[in-house]
């Protein structure tokens, strides 16, 4: 089994959320993927999320039509500020079969030595890197500090492509904050829940 985990804000969810998880699924091979919220990010410690039963209420609706897609809330009942590597752990004891791999933008990759216990999640779990098709090379080199040759050369070869989407939460917590149009920025049934429940405005 191939399992797949992609951790976000997920504030809400949008379709470069749900194209990036089916890019990978889809070019990795993945059994599974499954998208974890955070309480709160290492990266975002300013700004209060939307509370998260309504962040996952988002995320259900948005992968409820899909077999593949799941949605996790092992983040979020922890609760505290969310570390990778304390979350592959967790999967890690709670799906001894699967092989893990975790979905990361490209752009997060030269971070990703600098993470708590780096060469642990990159042993953990086997990062995915997601790059536009038009994107510069990936500088894989970057992680020689933390991994042997042999991973680094298996993350170069399941790295995905996924075409540009310029789709951000931000963008659309403003625009819903204005009481402007957010459709076919992500699923309808979310666009639906951000009309009824309003949690951005
Ligand atoms: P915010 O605007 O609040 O930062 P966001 O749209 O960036 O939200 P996050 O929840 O922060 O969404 O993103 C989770 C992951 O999804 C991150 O790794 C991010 O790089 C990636 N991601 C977000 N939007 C896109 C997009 N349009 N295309 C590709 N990847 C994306
Ligand atoms: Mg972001």
């Amino acid at each position: 089994m191939r399992l797949g985990l992609f951790g976000g804000t997920f504030d809400p969810v949008h379709f470069g959320h749900l194209l990036l998880a089916e890019c990978c699924r889809e070019q990795c091979a993945l059994d599974r993927v499954v998208f974890l919220p955070t309480a709160v990010s290492p990266h975002k410690q300013g700004r209060n999320p939307t509370p998260a039963a309504e962040r996952i209420a988002m995320l259900e609706l948005a992968t409820g039509g899909h077999a593949a897609l799941e949605v996790s809330s092992y983040e979020v009942d922890r609760g505290g500020v969310s570390y990778t590597v304390e979350t592959l752990r967790h999967f890690r004891e709670s799906e001894p079969d699967a092989r893990l791999f975790f979905l990361l933008g490209a752009d997060m990759l030269n971070d990703l030595p600098h993470w708590r216990e780096a060469s642990a999640v990159i042993e953990l779990a086997l990062p995915v890197v997601v790059r536009r098709p038009d994107a510069e090379a990936v500088d894989f080199d970057c992680l020689a500090s933390i991994a042997s040759a042999e991973r680094i050369e298996a993350v170069r070869s399941h790295q995905v492509e996924m075409p540009p989407i310029g789709i951000s939460s931000t963008a659309i917590r403003r625009q819903a904050s204005r009481g402007r149009s957010i459709r076919y920025l992500t699923p309808r049934a979310v666009e639906k829940y951000i009309e009824t429940n309003r949690p951005y405005r």
